[in-house]
């Protein structure tokens, strides 16, 4: 038994596949998620001799790029892998041909990392696996979405459908949908470089990238994409440096016959507050809406679904969901759950009654979703400051006290960990969120004034989601 862990942990220290494994893991902690991809990711280890760690890179750029900005980083992460110092000695891939210092885009859009990536499978597109066309069933509100959504699938960027712009309201299968284009894709086209993300990450990692430096890592990433997915694309409301960056990625892909796709809970006209030009770019494919799903389609998602659980319901129970959970699929999965889970906790058969008492639940339940966002449009309503001036290092004293106002709110209303909140707020320390939160909630207790206010925004919060 002592005798494998020791061979298991010598195998560890001397071969360069699992050193640089472990490496990428230390690594991806501590750079910007698009600087990993952009710079790591496509380095592949090669030999672990004689302390000398040598390392192969798409060309020489890329030597002079990791060395002048991630030397430290990479030698210290060796160290704490190796136990030891290693040397470094990079190799410049064979057959590249001509690299181009001066285009730093040509590092990732080269057709030469694709497959250190996809072999490795290192590459992330945050697609869940869990939304395929295969599970999503048709109905008369969907039905437009769908076919678009199918045929790019087959020809991404080959369809006039690009971009292509899904809009609805929440729960109607916008998410599902876009990334069962990105799931198909995966699987049938094997070279295409897809990535999924919400516009609200979009922009986190924007400010993230602002604050180390790295934003031409971030665009250059984004714009090396075959297929770019970005949901709730609402998100980019009032934020105008992010906007202007998208619309450049935008044009990029856009260009190169790459294909776009984003959801909305608007359609493109209506989203007030964005970018004339962008809007108007969001109307070059194809726009299609999402309804919500008619009686007809409420009963057949809820007989899909149970039998995935492997359980039949009654058809009085079926109807029964179908006729009073009206609004949206994630309420009819919701209650669905609930009900199954309702039934096994108490031990109770599942009957009319039961679904009664559960529908009852899912009514109160709606109240209670209050997000970052949402607090912070709010408090920023309320003092009449630009949202982008609560998430940047504005010191002026009003903005800091309606950041530290609404970092206690989110705190204080939403599930959200400090983490989650420092990074809505400009992608500040956890530590800043706790002092926000003990500062205000020092002050309550003697200022009056602020007390008031404080009451005020979050009565204003809870009204409108209740
Ligand atoms: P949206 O992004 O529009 O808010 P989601 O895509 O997150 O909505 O859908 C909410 C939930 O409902 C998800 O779990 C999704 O799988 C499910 N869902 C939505 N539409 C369908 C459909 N047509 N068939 C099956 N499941 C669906
Ligand atoms: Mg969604």
């Amino acid at each position: 038994m002592e005798n494998q862990i020791l061979v298991e942990n010598y195998s560890v220290l001397s071969d360069p596949k699992l050193v640089w494994k472990e490496c990428l893991k230390i690594i991806k902690d501590n750079v910007p998620f698009i600087t990993y991809n952009t710079w790591f990711l496509p380095i592949k280890p090669v030999t672990l001799e004689n302390s000398t760690f040598r390392l192969e890179v798409p060309n020489t750029f890329f030597i002079e790029w990791i060395d002048e900005h991630y030397n430290t980083l990479i030698n210290k992460t060796i160290k704490q892998v190796l136990g030891y110092d290693a040397k470094l000695n990079y190799i410049v891939t064979e057959d590249n041909s001509s690299p181009d210092p001066s285009a730093t885009s040509q590092l990732v859009t080269g057709s030469e990392i694709k497959p250190a990536q996809k072999e490795d499978v290192l590459f992330e597109s945050y697609l869940n696996q869990r939304y395929t066309f295969e599970n999503f069933i048709k109905g008369e509100g969907n039905q437009l979405a769908r076919a678009a959504a199918v045929a790019i699938a087959d020809n991404p960027g080959e369809t006039s459908f690009n971009p292509f712009f899904i809009y609805g309201g929440v729960g109607l299968g916008k998410t599902h949908l876009v990334q069962a284009i990105g799931n198909r894709i995966n699987k049938t086209l094997q070279n295409k470089k897809i990535i999924y993300l919400s516009a609200d990450t979009f922009t986190v990692e924007y400010i993230e990238a602002i604050q180390s430096n790295t934003v031409n890592d971030f665009s250059n990433f984004y714009k090396s994409m075959d297929v770019l997915i970005i949901d709730d694309i609402q998100f980019l409301i009032g934020k105008e440096k992010t906007q202007d960056l998208f619309f450049q990625v935008f044009n990029t892909l856009h260009q190169a016959g790459k294909q776009i796709i984003l959801t909305s809970d608007k359609p493109p006209k209506d989203l007030k507050g964005l970018n004339e030009r962008l809007i108007s770019r969001f109307q070059w494919g194809l726009t299609a809406d999402i309804q919500p799903p008619d009686y007809e389609t409420r009963i057949a998602i809820l007989k899909k679904k149970s039998e995935n659980y492997g359980i039949s319901l009654p058809p009085e129970i079926v109807e029964y969901i179908s006729t009073n959970i009206t609004s949206n699929i994630r309420e009819l999965e919701g209650c669905l759950i609930k009900l199954l889970a309702n039934s096994s906790l108490n031990s109770k058969e599942i009957n009319l009654e039961l679904a009664k008492k559960t529908v009852k639940e899912i009514a109160t339940d709606r109240k209670v979703v209050i997000s970052i966002e949402y607090i912070t449009k709010t408090v920023c309503e309320f003092f009449n400051i630009d949202e982008n001036k609560i998430r940047d290092k504005n010191r002026k004293k009003e903005i800091a006290l309606a950041r530290q106002i609404a970092m206690y709110l989110s705190k204080s209303l939403t599930k959200s960990s400090l983490k989650t909140i420092g990074l809505h707020f400009g992608g500040r320390d956890h530590s800043t969120v706790i002092h926000a939160f003990n500062s205000i909630s020092e002050m309550i207790e003697t200022d009056s004034s602020l007390r008031e206010t404080v009451s005020s925004i979050k009565n204003k919060i809870e009204m409108s989601v209740g």
